[in-house]
């Protein structure tokens, strides 16, 4: 076998053991192998794409330290516990530890006690640090978030520059650097600052199927976003505002509704931010109305969606703020608001930028984003050139797909009220003026008098936005930003007057969107029934279990997880220990009650598989066959059928333990050299009938097991 065959099925072996996962997900095991080879690294994967595996398991197969640089404390502390959830030893070194802990730790380090070791890019490369790891044995070096050593990034980090020094530094161990976000000048330039050499790069695709995209105009906001909580009744979620003012009066409104809600943002004190986190690592509260500050050093697998209550300014922050939903997997929704007053407020932040044109112009991608009439899914892939050219069937486009009406007399109206206004009024004042408000800026100025005052009054306000966005996204209508953001018809406009062409425009969306795959509720078939109820005393139990433990629920077991736990119902020692995420820490850990939970609800329910079950239950309470098999009013026979079942699916019973010894030994004694059809009867015979058929079933049933 050559070296690398042996290593990917150290590999997968690790997989299975130390994280219970049966399978890798795409690129993880060509990452893995890559790395074990010894090679440098660049990991593109989006957010949820499952990065970490892929540095932890080369970690645990090579020998000595691996380092992780990660820039975030909160995210450090997260992925240590979970690992030790699962058994393995990791540590993180930096300021939220006391200096006693420190050195403890350190002292750990040098016995060898820790494999995988955390550190902020500047510890790491401290002179103190740097000596310190002199005299160990580091044989990997991982960096995550290896997009802030780029400018060209979206989120440059000074302490990240610093890195570069490493390759010098190690010459001879690979180096893997791993982000979520990265165009292809990002790339290079990550890998010409890290001094990667024989680099190889890995980018998966960016799409995360489990997402559903929905995009909605941006009034009635709050109508929609209760009813989209009450759908997502105790689901952990959160929405992001703009503004910290935005987060506050979101939670508030939330909170006076009985939801379990709090805000977060930059301006808080940072023991109250910390706080807030945690409580909503922890479950202890739903859901988080944040300024994007949040979100970043948290590692939730079990966020349910997302909403964005104002526009993102580009699709880089939006695609990963989604991302933060649905890390383990399972369904998660995403609702992004969309209105013409954050496009303006957006743009302001922008106006004194020195990169305001790179800027601009991801902003206007943003917006098509959000106005796009083709599959949303595909828009954002291809953005970020990842080509994909079907229909998702997960966005609200494709679930609902926009209707065309004829637009030539709303488009006819809107140009040429702009015109008679002489291309000097903002959206807002246009739209009054349509609509023929009463408003006294309206009269105080005059506008009131222009012929085209009213002539859209049949059009509701929210409808005339959604058409005059269209209008500037066709080329009919241009905004002139440093002119008071007044409308200008342009060269297209003028030609569609003069012309009295004819155009197409979508309709608002009327209908009330279904959020995700959240479907009104049919009548609940039993097998959904029982899959909810177990579910809910699984969550329950890993509730209390977390509480014990001091850690998040999902630290305990993943919502994946209990997802198939509660799906599949294992009725065997042996299924059971096979579900997703099952590592044999947790199974040693936690197996015994989630097993006897599932166990128990198995045989309350007359549950397949759950007449073995009680036979082990009392087996268990020290019954004897015959008491069972009167208790149960099963035959003896089936009774004593059951033990070989019982221990051939992996429960810890032997049935020679209810067979005398001396008993095992004759039958043994008699057992032909190979089995044959007629085995049971010869041996019976052979030992002269003095024996039980059932006895011998068993050690024959035994004996020929393999
Ligand atoms: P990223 O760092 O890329 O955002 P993570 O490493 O946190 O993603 O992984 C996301 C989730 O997917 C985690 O809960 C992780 O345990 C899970 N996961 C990763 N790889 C697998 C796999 N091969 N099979 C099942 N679950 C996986
Ligand atoms: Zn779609």
């Amino acid at each position: 076998m050559s070296l690398t065959v042996d290593k990917t099925n150290e590999a997968r072996k690790v997989l299975e053991q130390s994280f219970g996962y049966h399978a890798f997900r795409p690129l993880q095991e060509e990452v893995v192998s890559s790395i074990l080879e010894g090679n440098d690294n660049l990991v593109i994967m989006p957010t949820g794409g499952g990065k970490s595996i892929c540095f932890q398991i080369p970690a645990l197969i090579f020998d000595g330290l691996s380092i992780v640089v990660s820039p975030l404390i909160a995210l450090m502390k997260d992925q240590v516990q979970s690992l030790r959830m699962n058994g393995i030893p990791a540590g993180f070194l930096n300021s939220s530890l006391s200096s006693a802990r420190q050195s403890e730790m350190k002292q750990a380090v040098l016995l060898g006690k820790i494999k995988l070791l955390y550190l902020a890019p500047e510890r790491l490369m401290s002179d103190g640090f740097l000596r310190f790891v002199k005299g160990l044995k580091v044989s990997f070096i991982a960096i995550d978030e290896a997009h802030c050593v780029s400018q060209w990034g979206h989120d440059f980090r000074e302490d990240y520059l610093k890195l570069g020094k490493l390759r010098e530094l190690f010459p001879s161990i690979p180096i893997a650097a791993f982000t979520a976000t990265a165009d292809k000048v990002t790339q290079q330039d990550i890998i010409d600052q890290l001094h990667l050499r024989n680099c190889r790069s890995f980018v998966s695709s960016f799409d995360r199927p489990n997402l559903s995209l929905t995009v909605m105009p941006g009034q009635n906001r709050l109508q929609y976003i209760l009813r989209f909580v009450r759908e997502h009744k105790g689901q952990a979620g959160i929405v992001y505002c703009l503004s910290r003012k935005g987060t506050e009066s979101m939670a508030h409104k939330l909170i006076e509704r009985g939801y379990s809600a709090a805000y977060y943002h930059a301006g808080m004190e940072s023991a109250e931010r910390n706080r807030v986190q945690d409580d909503f690592i922890h479950g202890r509260t739903d859901i988080i109305c944040a300024t994007i500050a949040f979100g970043m050093g948290i590692d939730k697998s079990n966020i349910r969606w997302v909403i964005h209550y104002n526009l993102p300014k580009n699709i880089e922050g939006y695609y990963q703020e989604i991302g933060r939903a649905g890390r383990d997997g399972l369904p998660a929704d995403t609702l992004l608001f969309y209105s013409w007053a954050d496009v303006m407020k957006l743009r302001s932040f922008i106006e004194d930028s020195p990169i305001r044109e790179i800027q601009e112009e991801k902003l206007n991608r943003m917006m098509q984003y959000a106005e796009s009439k083709t599959c949303r899914r595909r828009t954002l892939l291809n953005y970020f050139n990842d080509p994909y050219t079907k229909a998702c069937g997960n966005c609200d486009i494709c679930k609902n797909p926009p209707q065309y009406i004829d637009g030539t007399v709303i488009a006819q109206k809107a140009l040429s009220a702009i015109l008679r206004l002489q291309e000097r009024v903002a959206m807002g004042t246009l739209i009054d003026h349509l609509r023929g408000a009463e408003k006294g800026y309206l009269l105080k100025k005059g506008l009131h008098k222009i012929r085209t005052y009213g002539i859209g009054k049949e059009i509701s306000s929210g409808d005339w936005q959604y058409y005059l966005m269209q209008l500037i996204h066709l080329g009919y209508l241009d905004i002139a930003y440093i002119q008071h953001k007044w409308l200008k018809v342009t060269q297209a406009g003028k030609e569609l007057i003069r012309e009295r062409k004819s155009i197409e425009m979508a309709e608002p969306p009327r209908d009330k969107p279904e959020f995700g795959r959240q479907q009104r509720v049919k009548k609940k078939t039993k097998k959904q029934l029982m899959y909810e109820e177990l579910r809910a005393r699984l969550h329950q139990l890993r509730n209390s279990v977390a509480i014990r433990e001091e850690v998040a629920p999902h630290q305990v077991f993943s919502d994946a997880t209990i997802e198939d736990m509660a799906r599949n119902r294992p009725s065997t020692y042996t299924a059971f220990s096979e579900v997703e995420g099952m590592s044999d820490a947790k199974l040693e850990r936690f197996g015994s009650q989630f097993r006897d939970l599932i166990f128990d609800f198995k045989v309350e329910h007359h549950d397949k598989g759950s007449t073995y079950i009680e036979s082990y239950q009392l087996l268990k309470a020290g019954k004897s066959l015959q008491e069972i098999a009167s208790e149960r009013g099963l035959a003896f026979s089936s009774v004593a059928g059951h033990l070989v079942r019982l221990w051939k699916n992996g429960f810890p019973i032997d049935p020679l333990d209810h067979i005398p010894a001396e008993d095992v030994s004759r039958i043994r004694g008699a057992l032909p050299k190979e089995p044959g059809d007629h085995v049971l009867g010869e041996v019976h015979d052979r030992l002269g009938g003095a024996v039980d058929y059932w006895k011998i079933r068993i050690v024959l049933d035994m004996e020929y097991s393999d």
